[in-house]
């Protein structure tokens, strides 16, 4: 069954796959389009457009920035961006540099709680991408420190443990107007990560008012009734519907590319309503 997927990480950000490997993958799993979406870069488009090209796969160039709203991380992607911008490029090279401010106090922290690892490792296995918790993950397991990333997050490195240290983020309205600078469509990911108390609908309604365009319903952690939800919330607010894996490879070892957890299933009648707001955003 043909499908979509437009949320996926490389060896360009935190996933352990190259673009290239990422969409041979996506060919297996029947995915006719997808979305490379990187946190912070726009690096790995090129490979993946090439990559692309050469299996009959449409790239749409895409990214995942993160924000903070009320003490809350909130993701947005970005479809059909103008990678080459030059104004998106020196916003992202602002963002990723929030990271590298970070991420040795992270390793900072870690050692202070008697961990044995440096900074070096961290950057040596990241190699050029844009370095994320998820790296740091990969080296408490590759020391056997943990057993699995999710560990990893939970004993240390999830917002609130042991070795966490917060990371300056941009509000999600400057997030949503960065992405419209560069051409491209603004979307809400994963919501389910959101939906508190009040619901997530406040939220959209605050950046709908920013220039949201679309919310992402169909996610691999998604249960059907969170699904139909958000489904509801999009046709509520007229909000475009979008979809992907957030594959990343080893950090997140149940999900696959185009598949989820095996019930992913991304209409493949999403991507002209988004290529149309494109030409309008
Ligand atoms: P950073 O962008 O460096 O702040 O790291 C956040 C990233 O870590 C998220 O985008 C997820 O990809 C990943 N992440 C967060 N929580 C977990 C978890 N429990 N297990 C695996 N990966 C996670
Ligand atoms: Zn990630
Ligand atoms: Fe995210
Ligand atoms: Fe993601």
């Amino acid at each position: 069954m043909k499908r979509l997927d437009l949320h996926l990480h490389t060896t360009f950000s935190d996933g352990s796959l190259p673009p290239a490997e990422v969409i041979k993958l996506a060919q297996h799993a029947n995915v006719t389009a997808l979305a490379i979406t990187d946190h912070d870069t726009v690096d790995g488009i090129p490979e993946a457009l090439s990559a692309g090209r050469e299996v009959g796969i449409e790239i749409i160039p895409g990214i995942e920035i993160s924000s903070r709203w009320r003490g809350a991380e909130v993701h947005i992607l970005g479809y059909f961006i103008d990678w080459m911008d030059a104004g998106l490029q020196e916003r992202l090279a602002q963002y990723r540099a929030t990271r590298d401010d970070r991420n040795p106090r992270i390793v900072e922290k870690l050692n202070e709680l008697g961990i044995d690892i440096t900074y070096a490792e961290v950057a040596a296995l990241a190699g050029p991408a844009s370095v994320g918790r998820p790296h740091i993950a990969r080296v408490l397991m590759n020391k056997h420190y943990v057993t699995s990333a999710k560990e990893a997050f939970d004993r240390y490195l999830a917002d609130g443990a042991a070795a966490c240290v917060p990371r300056d983020l941009p509000d999600p309205a400057e997030a949503i107007t960065v992405i419209h600078a560069a051409g491209g469509v603004p979307v809400l990911a994963h919501p389910s990560w959101l939906d508190r108390s009040e619901g997530i609908v406040p939220l959209c309604k605050e950046l709908k008012s920013a220039g949201l365009a679309g919310i992402e319903v169909h996610y691999s952690t998604h249960r059907p009734e969170q699904t139909s939800h958000y489904l509801n919330v999009a046709k509520q607010l007229d909000l475009l519907v979008t979809g992907g894996s957030d594959f990343h490879g080893v950090t997140k070892p149940d999900i696959e590319v185009g598949l989820g957890r095996g019930q992913l299933k991304v209409p493949e009648n999403l991507l002209e309503p988004l290529r149309q707001a494109a030409k309008t955003s």
